[in-house]
């Protein structure tokens, strides 16, 4: 009888079996990716952070041997060690007010309060929402929708905090137990809006950021926008939620990056624009579904507008991540194509084609948006 092996004759059997054995590895490998990408993500950005952690050491400790043997060399800003972790060497002493400051009603709430210590107990325990809900109801100034404002100075920025959620229940009561308080000793007004996405298409980060800022738009002239992931809990109450003169990325040292910024350009986790800023981007993407792409993406409309983008500066712009055992989006695969194509379609596609129906709850500590996405949604025309 002719066996289909017979067809393969100079392929030992061991070899064969390897190749089996190596083809459903990578296979498996690949689809784990595609199906898990930010977990894949963290585990090669934690190869990469040991190779970039052993370089600075290598360069620190050069740099130190130069500093012993070479006597003109001087100790300023040029002559640290550059890479992503060079704010550290150049961080300036930040001067905080002190604890008997006296506020004035009518006048702007400083950005350096002494309310603000510099740490944030972080607990990730899982908690419910109503138990939240019922502790900031002993707080009579929380009005509905978790709208707060300073009494005793006038508020520098009013602050809407956008949250995209989908099935992520046991995460939103963890972040608002952490941000009100922190919200409330940095003396800024704000209200949180949780845009949730509906219906069966892939999940839409960037589309649901864009319903946020226009449904937020018509409650109040918020003049800041948080973009907030669900999942991100600021460690230290000095990462100030207000806006400036240029967009900010405020996650700038994640803790499943080993605190590490994972490239110069990364704008993902939380970031702020003024609604100015934002509007004169054209807001985000509609046209990035699943993960990854629109957060770069946004960057780049950032920089094509002519702006640049600040960070806080060494432990202060550290975060924690809650671990959850959600798989998480399937990458979106065309993201590459559309981040070649940034500028060609920045003021076709975003806040100004979006078209949307949304579904409005109001709860004790957040306003609700539910909204149907879909592509038909955002038509583009042709680039
Ligand atoms: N998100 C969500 N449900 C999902 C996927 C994403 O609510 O099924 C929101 C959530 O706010 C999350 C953010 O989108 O923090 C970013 O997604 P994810 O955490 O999966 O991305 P990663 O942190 O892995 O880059
Ligand atoms: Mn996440």
């Amino acid at each position: 009888m002719y066996s289909w092996r017979r067809r393969l004759p100079r392929m030992s059997t061991r070899s064969f079996v390897a190749f089996v054995f190596f083809f459903s590895l990578s296979s498996s490998c690949l689809y784990f990716i595609y199906v898990a990408p930010g977990i894949a993500n963290t585990y090669l950005f934690m190869v990469q952070a040991q190779g970039m952690m052993l370089r600075d050491n290598v360069r620190t400790i050069r740099h130190m041997i130069r500093l012993y043997t070479n006597k003109n060399s001087t100790v300023n800003g040029t002559d640290y060690p550059d890479g992503s972790n060079s704010s550290e060497y150049v961080a300036q002493p930040t001067a905080f007010l002190p604890e008997n400051f006296t506020y004035a009603v009518n006048l702007p709430c400083p950005e350096k309060l002494p309310s603000m210590k510099g740490w944030n107990h972080v607990n990730m325990t899982e908690i419910f929402m109503e138990d939240i809900m019922l502790q900031f109801s002993k707080h009579t100034d929380i009005e509905e929708a978790g709208h707060w404002k300073p009494k005793d100075c006038k508020a520098r920025w009013k602050v809407a905090i956008l949250i995209p959620f989908r099935n992520r229940h046991e995460h939103l009561p963890i972040l608002l137990h952490h941000l009100i308080p922190m919200l409330q000793r940095q003396r800024l007004q704000f209200a949180f809006y949780v845009v949730e996405q509906t219906g069966t298409h892939p999940f839409n980060r960037a589309m649901l950021f864009n319903v946020g800022f226009k449904e937020a738009m018509k409650d109040l002239d918020w003049d800041c926008f948080v973009f907030h992931d669900v999942d991100h809990i600021p460690e230290n109450d000095r990462n100030y939620y207000g806006c400036g003169q240029m967009p900010r990325h405020f996650a700038a040292k994640l803790d499943k990056y080993m605190y590490i910024l994972p490239y110069n350009e990364f704008f993902g986790g939380v970031s702020g624009l003024t609604a100015e800023q934002f509007q004169k981007i054209n807001g985000f993407p509609n046209a990035f579904w699943g993960w990854g792409g629109e957060d770069d993406d946004l960057w780049n409309r950032v920089h094509y507008a002519g702006f640049n983008v600040t960070r806080p500066e060494g432990e202060i712009g550290k975060y924690k991540s809650i671990p959850h055992h959600h798989r998480g989006e399937v990458q979106f695969l065309g993201r590459y194509k559309l981040l070649r194509y940034s500028k060609e379609r920045q003021y076709l596609d975003g806040l100004n084609n979006l078209h949307y129906t949304p579904e409005i709850t109001l709860t004790r500590l957040y306003k609700n948006i539910s909204v149907n996405l879909s592509p038909e949604l955002a038509p583009v025309t042709d680039y």
